[in-house]
């Protein structure tokens, strides 16, 4: 397909906020076997405000303003590990898009990588730590790999995401309040990787 839009960027968060209403109860679930059961409550207060703040933003806004909108919200939001987490993913995504009125695949693999960039930054987990980074270290690595389609760059990263959290479930935590279990992490699914599975996957459904 063609480029992704400032229309893509706003069905994007339009979806994560339908699929985050939808499964905050198994978002936080997951979280309540390793952490302190807030991650779905953190994520749909901050989205449910994201829809809110989209309503006034304007009609042809950029990707990156979208993103920004975003990050900005988030940041004030959601609270916990997640909301700064998130926040400098979007942050960092909306810088890397720019002015740029649509972006193509080169363009979506630089705005991916500074997204899981700023999340490392930020939070200094390294693949393997159980975090939201075991999903987006393999769907960056698998959207650079994918080719000059940017459905195709979507695609492969949801894909990969979705593996990324399903292979964090026999981990021990090194990062986040799971690490504090030790061994009695292991059987369960990091549920930051696994809202990072659904907001890559959000955004391949509405591209
Ligand atoms: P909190 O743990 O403060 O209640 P949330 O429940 O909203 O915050 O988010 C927890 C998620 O945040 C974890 O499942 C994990 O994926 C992610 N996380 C926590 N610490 C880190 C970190 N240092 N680096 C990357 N991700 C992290
Ligand atoms: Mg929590
Ligand atoms: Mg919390």
């Amino acid at each position: 397909g063609g480029g992704l839009d400032g229309a893509w960027a706003r069905r994007w968060a339009e979806a994560i906020a339908e699929g985050v209403a939808d499964r905050k109860a198994e978002l936080t679930a997951l979280d309540r076997a390793i952490g302190d059961g807030d991650h779905g409550e953190n994520l749909d207060r901050g989205f449910q405000a994201v829809l809110g703040k989209l309503e006034s933003l304007e009609e042809g806004a950029t990707p990156g303003a979208v993103l920004k909108l975003v990050a900005t919200t988030l940041i004030s939001t959601v609270g916990g590990a997640s909301g700064p987490l998130y926040g400098t993913a979007f942050l960092k995504a909306s810088v890397a898009a720019g002015e740029r009125e649509s972006l193509d695949a080169a363009a979506l693999v630089e705005v991916l990588t500074a997204a899981r960039d700023g999340i490392v930054a930020r939070g200094k987990a390294e693949l393997g730590d159980k975090t939201m980074v075991d999903a987006w270290t393999p769907a960056v690595d698998a959207a650079a790999a994918a080719g000059d389609d940017v459905e195709a760059v979507l695609d492969a990263a949801a894909s990969a995401a979705e593996a990324g959290a399903a292979a964090t479930e026999p981990l021990i935590a090194h990062k986040g309040r799971a690490s504090y279990l030790g061994e009695r992490a292991q059987g369960h699914r990091d549920p930051g990787s696994e809202s990072t599975a659904l907001m890559l996957r959000a955004a391949a459904a509405v591209a």
